[in-house]
Order: structure tokens, then sequence, then C-alpha cells
């Protein structure tokens, strides 16, 4: 898909807000708003329900640019492109038929509804009990991280399947936020992703069980096939996106008139610092790429090869970028690093990226790629 004329508008209005939205903690309605504009809400709808028709690598291309210039939009898109691709993928023909306009038509922005106190972030279990009534599913979900959740005009939320004999048996729901009753418990004050808005929320409401999204107590399915690779590409591109941003204002303030009289572009040190930011993000970038190309053409994902990539690509990056933001950090020093006011604005994405190994603790997928390591004693690396 070539790049879509309206995302210039996007990229200028989420820069517009970028610095105000950090600091009072805002949601980036106005970016939102450029969003639902421009199409891309609908990027991955297909073009015969009057989407884009794009791809995984356009949700990934697109949230990189995004990130950019902010990284809480970045991440709001691609987020938002995860649910819809799971709509697009996993709702019944009813409820695409219903929902697959709407996004296209950036009337539909959703978010998402996986996070449980109790449970923490592990994704395939669920301690929600929903209960069943004829055609209805009585939901009573607590929220404790929404992001975007007071804009969304949609939920897809995870609950335990309402004969459950298990935690693991979860279900995913749509539920529009006219069926719902939405109580926002709390504020949002965090140390980055101050513009994601992600407050805890209890969302009550009789939803009908036609919008189940794939079958009762299947959300593993949809996890394997969807929701965890794009979650981890759209992530992963974001991140990169921030880290990528942050390097090239680096380097456009070290060749400026003024950068040349505070840094000596000969100095050994500063070369080797950024070779050494250059080469974390290249090797991302390598990884996202070759992690794209094995999910677009791989049938069976939950293989042990591709799970493994799957997740490394997740901790690696959220690794490797927040380290590469920090080493800019070092390398700029406290006036261009340290301080808010800066136009290279790296306080902002250090802090940001602080998230990255949070968001979906990297300690639960190392356990995982760990178990999983110990299935695959060929290593047939995917
Ligand atoms: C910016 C941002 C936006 C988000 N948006 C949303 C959203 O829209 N919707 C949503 O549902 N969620 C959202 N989340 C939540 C996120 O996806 C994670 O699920 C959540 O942050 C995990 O929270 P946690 O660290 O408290 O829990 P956990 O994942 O339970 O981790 C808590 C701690 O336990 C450790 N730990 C985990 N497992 C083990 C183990 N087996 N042994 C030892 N230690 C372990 C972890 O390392 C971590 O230190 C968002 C998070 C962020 C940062």
């Amino acid at each position: 898909m070539s790049t879509p004329p309206e995302l210039d508008k996007v990229l200028a209005v989420a820069a517009e807000h970028a610095e105000h939205a950090d600091a009072d903690a805002e949601f980036p309605t106005a970016a939102l708003d450029a969003l639902r504009a421009s199409g891309l809400l609908g990027l991955v709808v297909p073009v015969e329900h009057g989407g884009l028709g794009g791809t995984f690598a356009d949700v990934v291309d697109l949230t990189m640019r995004i990130a950019t210039v902010d990284m809480s939009v970045g991440m709001v898109f691609g987020m938002h492109c995860q649910q819809a691709a799971t709509i697009v993928r996993h709702a019944g023909p009813a409820l695409r038929a219903e929902l697959l306009p709407a996004l296209a038509r950036g009337e539909l922005y959703l978010a998402s509804v996986t996070t449980e106190r109790g449970k923490g972030g592990h994704l395939l279990t669920s301690e929600s009990e929903v209960t069943a009534e004829g055609g209805t599913l009585h939901v009573d979900r607590d929220a404790p991280v929404v992001t975007g959740g007071v804009h969304a005009d949609g939920y897809l939320v995870t609950t335990l399947a309402p004969d459950a004999t298990s935690p693991s048996q979860v279900s995913l729901i749509y539920a529009a936020r006219n069926q719902l009753e939405t109580q926002v418990l709390g504020g949002w004050q965090p140390l980055g992703m101050r513009a994601t808005h992600s407050v805890p929320m209890r969302l009550t409401g009789d939803i009908p069980a036609s919008q189940l999204v794939g079958e009762p107590g299947g959300f593993r399915d949809i996890v394997t096939a969807t929701f965890g690779p794009l979650a981890h590409l759209s992530w992963s591109a974001a991140w990169l996106g921030a880290a990528s941003g942050a390097l090239s204002r680096v380097v456009g303030h070290i060749r400026s008139p003024q950068g040349r009289k505070q840094f000596n572009t000969s100095s050994e040190l500063l070369l080797t610092r950024l070779a050494g930011v250059r080469g974390r993000l290249d090797l991302v970038h390598a990884l996202l790429r070759h992690t794209l190309d094995v999910v677009d053409r791989t049938q069976d994902l939950s293989v042990p090869p591709v799970q493994l990539l799957i997740n490394t690509l997740k901790t690696q990056a959220a690794v490797q970028c927040f380290a590469a933001v920090d080493e800019l950090v070092e390398l700029v020093g406290l006036r261009h690093g340290y301080l808010r006011g800066s136009a290279l604005w790296l306080e902002r994405v250090f802090r940001d990226l602080r998230s990255a190994s949070l968001n979906y603790a990297n300690d639960r997928l190392l356990l995982a790629n760990g178990a999983l390591a110990l299935l695959d004693q060929e290593v047939r690396l995917a």
C-alpha cells in the first residue's frame, strides 16, 4: 500500500499536541480526530468493506512513522489496528458486516481490555466471570488499564467463558460504548506514555451473545493467530519509531551549526556511541522485518520456533530501543538529554520507552520462551 496522503496531517497534528498531551497526561483527541478523518482507523479493513485493505506490514510502517513524532499516538494507533484486525479475521459475518464499515468510516475507535487486577498481564487466563441468560451475556468487568478507554467507541474485552471450568477458558467479547455503563475508577499519572490516558475502568452491560469474537472460550486461538503477533509487531514498531526519531533529531543537532560548536564529529567516543545506537536500531529493524515475513508466510503460528521469534521480537525491541535512547541521553548530555523543553525531547522518549519491558512483562515472555526453547532441541530457527 502506498503511504496515504492524509498521514502527513496526522503527523502534523500529533507533533503539535505531543508536548502538552504529555505534560497534562491527556489523551491526544486532536490526533484521534485526524486519524478518524484520514481513514486510517480502517487501515486493515478489506477494501470491499470500505477500508484501505492494509496488511500487517502497513500497520508496522505507519505505526513507526507516527511514533517518530509521538510514541503514545503510535501505540494508540497500533493497538487499535490490532483490535480491528482481530474483528476482520475472527468476528462472525453479522458482526463484521456491522463493524467493518464503521471502522472504515473512522467512527469506531477500539480499546483493548485484557489486563485484570488479580492476574496482572497474563493474557491467556481470566478471573472475570460473565453470566449468560438466553442470548445475552451480562458483563461486569473491572479493567485496571484501558488505553484511550474514555474515548473509545467500542471495546474488545476478555472474560471467562460463561460455563468455564478453568481460568484458561477465556472468551473475547465486542461491546459498543452505548451498550455499556462505563465508569472511570481513577486517574493516569505514569512516568511515560502519558498521552495514552490508560485509565482504570469498570464496564457493565448486557451484550448479545452474537458479539462473541471467535468461539466461546477460544481466545487462545485468536491470540496465536492474530492478537499476539500483531501486538508484538505493532508495539515493536512504535518503540523503534520513537527511538529512530530520537536518533534522527540527535544527528540533526550534531550536524547543525550550533551542534558543531558543542560536538567534535571526529571524537571516537561520539562515533562509537552513535554506532552503538544505530546498531541497536538496525538489529531491531532486522528482527521486526524478519518476524513480519515469518508471520506472513506461516500457516500455524503456534509452533515453538515461531512463538519464540515473536516473543523475542517484543523483549529485544523493548530492551534495545530503550537502551538506544539511554545512550543518546548520555551522548548529548544534560541540557538536551535530560531536561524538558529541549527541541530533541529525548527526556520524553526515554520515559515513554521505559514502559516497553512492562507493557506485557518481558519476564513473562522470557519464562515462556525458556519453556519453548526446551521443546526445540533441534533449534529450528524460524
Ligand atoms: C502504556 C501502557 C498501555 C497499556 N494499555 C493497556 C490496555 O489498553 N489494555 C489492557 O488490558 N492493558 C493495558 N496495559 C497493560 C499491559 O499490557 C500489561 O498487561 C500490564 O502492564 C501488566 O501489568 P503488571 O506489570 O502489573 O502485571 P504482570 O504482568 O502481572 O507483572 C507484574 C510483575 O510480576 C513479574 N512476573 C510476571 N510473571 C512472573 C512470574 N511467573 N514469576 C516472577 N515474576 C513474574 C513481572 O516481571 C512484573 O515485574 C498497558 C500497559 C502500558 C504500560
